[in-house]
């Protein structure tokens, strides 16, 4: 039986990947920060708690992660753990760049002293190309981050990169284009939109408040996504990827979507300067070429069937 070890288990693509993995035949084991104070909704939510071994880790410590690594004897390691927000890490700068990078070398370290062999992915963002010339962004772009998490995430993929080239490790990279589902973050653009309208049609708040409308992003399904993951370290060679949808919509379509399938009268969207972040990429979407030739990974979603999707399973558990 292989083993993974989940770092963010208790995360939206933690939570997906665990099922896809168990599905596999894997044994699971998820760090998470304390046996007290963690979020386990999702995994409850999936039915997944007590079908995966939880262990308390702070994964910024060496001697701890140098301990699960060797109690646990992992296959592969999927690292998702990370200060995941944009907007949360302009206000925790240092938290997120010191989290994001120092559990991603504590975690090398360990695979490196205790067994080489063990693959490890580790998830990587659209976000580092910030300023983009051209799209679409593949995996030859370069990278130029514009927010305290970008730079986290780009310093963390090239720590991999270095560990593969200079040590020879399994280390692959996922650089992944947002991608959504119900279990996603409730400060999360969609989530956020979704969430708020229903609440707007249950008569619970007035307006929704969001940000710059204009910008426009690659949005994927987080169930198709977490697939490619495990398909990265299925490979005989590691390597980086880029995983998207292949293009661009504005958040103003998805909030007009959203608004006009519930009925809401758009007048009640407001627009509030406070949001807005003080960088800001215009436009992005990737190539997701190489995912496709390569990992034969498929997907072929239209954004509007994620948002059906999710608003779907929002409205039947709301209030739950
Ligand atoms: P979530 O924010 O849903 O989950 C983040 C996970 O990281 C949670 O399990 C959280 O634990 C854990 N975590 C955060 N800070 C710490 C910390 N200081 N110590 C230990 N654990 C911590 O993210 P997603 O599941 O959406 O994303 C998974 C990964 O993929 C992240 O690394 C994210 O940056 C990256 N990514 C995500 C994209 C997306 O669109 N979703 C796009 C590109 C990359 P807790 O529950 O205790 O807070």
């Amino acid at each position: 039986m292989k083993s993974a070890i989940i770092t963010g288990i208790t995360g939206q693509d933690g939570a997906y990947l665990t099922r896809l993995l168990l599905e596999k035949g894997y044994k699971v084991v998820g760090l998470i920060r304390s046996h007290y104070g963690s979020n386990l909704n999702r995994l409850k939510y999936l039915g997944l708690l007590d079908r995966v071994e939880l262990v308390e880790c702070d994964q910024s410590d060496l001697s701890q992660v140098l301990n699960i690594i060797s109690t646990h004897k992992p296959n592969e390691v999927y690292n998702l753990a990370a200060q995941s927000s944009v907007s949360l890490s302009f206000q925790q700068p240092i938290g997120t760049i010191n989290f994001n990078i120092q559990s991603v070398l504590n975690m090398l370290e360990a695979i490196r002293l205790l067994n080489p062999s063990i693959r490890f992915y580790q998830a990587s963002t659209s976000e580092m190309f910030g300023k983009v010339n051209d799209l679409p962004i593949t995996e030859d772009s370069i990278v130029h981050p514009l927010s305290p998490y970008a730079i986290s995430k780009v310093t963390a993929h090239y720590v991999c990169i270095n560990y593969r080239e200079s040590y020879n490790l399994y280390t692959s990279c996922g650089i992944l284009f947002n991608h959504e589902s119900y279990l996603r973050g409730e400060n999360f653009f969609v989530k956020k939109v979704i969430k708020g309208a229903i609440d707007i049609v249950h008569g619970k708040r007035e307006v929704l408040e969001v940000g710059n409308l204009d910008i426009k992003r690659d949005f994927g399904w987080s169930e198709k996504y977490v697939e490619a993951m495990w398909l990265l370290l299925q490979q005989d060679k590691p390597d980086d990827y880029i995983i998207s949808s292949g293009k661009s919509i504005t958040l103003r379509e998805i909030v007009y979507y959203v608004f006009d399938k519930m009925k809401i009268d758009k007048g009640r969207i407001k627009i509030n300067s406070a949001f807005f972040r003080p960088t800001e990429i215009q436009d992005i979407y990737g190539s997701n070429k190489k995912a496709r030739s390569v990992l034969n990974w498929q997907y072929d979603m239209d954004f509007f069937d994620v948002l059906n999707l999710i608003i779907e399973e929002e409205y039947k558990n709301y209030g739950k």
